[in-house]
């Protein structure tokens, strides 16, 4: 006989365990009726990349999830980011201080050490790696009431399972959103549908360098400090910050991608004469040369085009919903992509609360949805919008340092100042809001 459905714990399964899935498990796997479990496509569960910069309400977020977040971040070896200091790059002004902005309580983590102090606090029972995502299956209304799990995931390995909900936290180019929104096949489906991630207008290639290997090429002067640089010029930027308890720092190099200039792969070979071609207005400037010298002596030098959601009609689909990159994937220009998965992950854990059966789960999904979709996408469009400014290529601005001052200065305010209680409270009383119209 079927088990009372109230009486079981609710199953969910989270796709996908970067920086999103594992802070969603931390969200969840605490609360007593769920059964929560992490699939990851990867051999292990591993972080590829450089950094994060986690700004003030990243780390709020983090903290609502995981409340010795502080010694987690130090054991994740995070660093000051002390503000940006905005620095001209190229051209005969090249040196010239335009401001510090962003956010003085930010820190600088290495996303493998981050992933890392992510995963220690969840027991290994629910994680489990070489999982593939191949289909989601989620019961007609006439199978309600049968006993029967909503939701049957399949993966490449020929295995399914069972669930009450499914929650995607598989990146940018997620099988769960092509699901949510009925993307054509494909992982996301072709960039040139409009709900599918598509080109942003820039590249970027970012390299993780020994400390003093970098202090040396770059200038021992912006190293009396920890301190992210952000250099701006002309049709490119560059920045450096500090991770790894001081003993690594990351280099980017990143540049205006024209329109239909995007790899189909979004890879590009990074060569000298290339990068020399691009920063040719930087050359014999204070940041340039070292910054080619620290990208080509890499193995394979290479960049990938940034991408982003223009836009998504929804994040969640019946018992299925979509998280961190796969709902709001951003270009990086604020900083604030790792940040957005954990508010949502907060919203989540909030919700979910609240969810006494399979019954209430669509109601939440849909509150997830009301309160996280507006920001994620307000985010998406400033971070654009700061990468034309950034690269000295919002035709308003140019490269004229008073312009660049006032424009830049208040564009970070809105994702900084999210009041989170307020955010918990709100999602709470949209879900309660779904409940009475079911
Ligand atoms: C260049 C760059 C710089 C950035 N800088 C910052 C920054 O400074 N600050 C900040 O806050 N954010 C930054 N971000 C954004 C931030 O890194 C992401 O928002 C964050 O890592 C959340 O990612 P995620 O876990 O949603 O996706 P991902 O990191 O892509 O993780 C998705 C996981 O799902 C797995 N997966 C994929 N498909 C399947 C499948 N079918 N089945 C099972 N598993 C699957 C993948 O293997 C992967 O482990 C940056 C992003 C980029 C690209």
């Amino acid at each position: 006989m079927a088990e009372p459905e109230d009486s079981r714990h609710i199953r969910i399964a989270i796709i996908g365990g970067g920086l999103a899935g594992t802070t969603v498990a931390n969200a969840l796997f605490r609360i007593p009726n769920l059964d929560v479990h992490v699939f990851e496509s990867a051999p292990k569960f591993s972080e590829r990349g450089a950094a994060v910069g986690l700004s003030s309400n990243a780390q709020d977020a983090l903290k609502h999830i995981i409340p010795e977040s502080d010694s987690l971040l130090q054991k994740a070896g995070a660093v000051p980011m002390n503000c940006t200091r905005l620095v001209l790059g190229s051209g005969p002004q090249a040196g010239t201080i335009i401001a510090n902005i962003g956010d003085s309580t930010g820190v600088v983590v290495h996303r493998a050490s981050l992933l890392r102090e992510l995963l220690s606090p969840l027991p290994s029972s629910l994680l489990h790696a070489n999982k593939k995502l191949s289909g989601i299956q989620e019961s007609s209304p006439s199978e309600a009431g049968t006993g029967a799990l909503p939701v049957s995931v399949r993966f490449e390995d020929g295995t399914a399972s069972d669930f009450d909900a499914v929650i995607g936290a598989d990146g940018i180019f997620s099988s769960v959103r092509a699901h949510v929104l009925r993307l054509p096949e494909g992982g996301g489906g072709s960039p040139d549908h409009e709900h599918a991630a598509s080109p942003a207008g820039f590249w970027d290639c970012r390299v993780m360098i020994p400390y003093e290997k970098a202090k040396a090429a770059l200038g021992e002067q912006y190293f009396d400090e920890d301190r992210q640089y952000g250099w701006i010029g002309d049709r490119a930027f560059v920045m450096h910050d500090i991770a790894e308890s001081r003993t690594m720092v990351q280099c980017v190099i990143s540049a205006v991608e024209d329109e239909g200039e995007a790899p189909a792969d979004r890879k590009r070979k990074l060569t000298r004469e290339y990068l020399e071609d691009i920063l040719k207005g930087w050359l014999g400037g204070p940041i340039g040369d070292g910054a080619i010298e620290l990208v080509l002596d890499q193995e394979d030098p290479h960049s990938y085009s940034q991408y982003d959601h223009k836009s998504t009609p929804t994040y969640a689909r019946g018992s299925v919903c979509i998280v961190g990159d796969a709902a709001h994937a951003t270009s990086p220009w604020q900083g604030a992509g790792a940040g957005q998965a954990f508010e949502d992950a907060v919203i989540l854990e909030t919700l979910f609360r609240k969810v006494q059966s399979r019954r209430d789960i669509e109601a939440a999904f849909k509150a997830f949805d009301a309160v996280r979709r507006p920001r994620g996408q307000q985010v998406i469009d400033s971070s654009r919008g700061t990468g034309k400014i950034l690269t000295g290529s919002d035709e308003a601005v140019g490269l004229d340092p008073d312009k660049m001052r006032a424009a830049l200065g208040p564009r970070w305010a809105f994702i900084m100042s999210l009041d989170l209680n307020e955010h918990k409270k709100e999602a709470l009383q949209k879900m309660e809001e779904y409940q009475r119209q079911k």
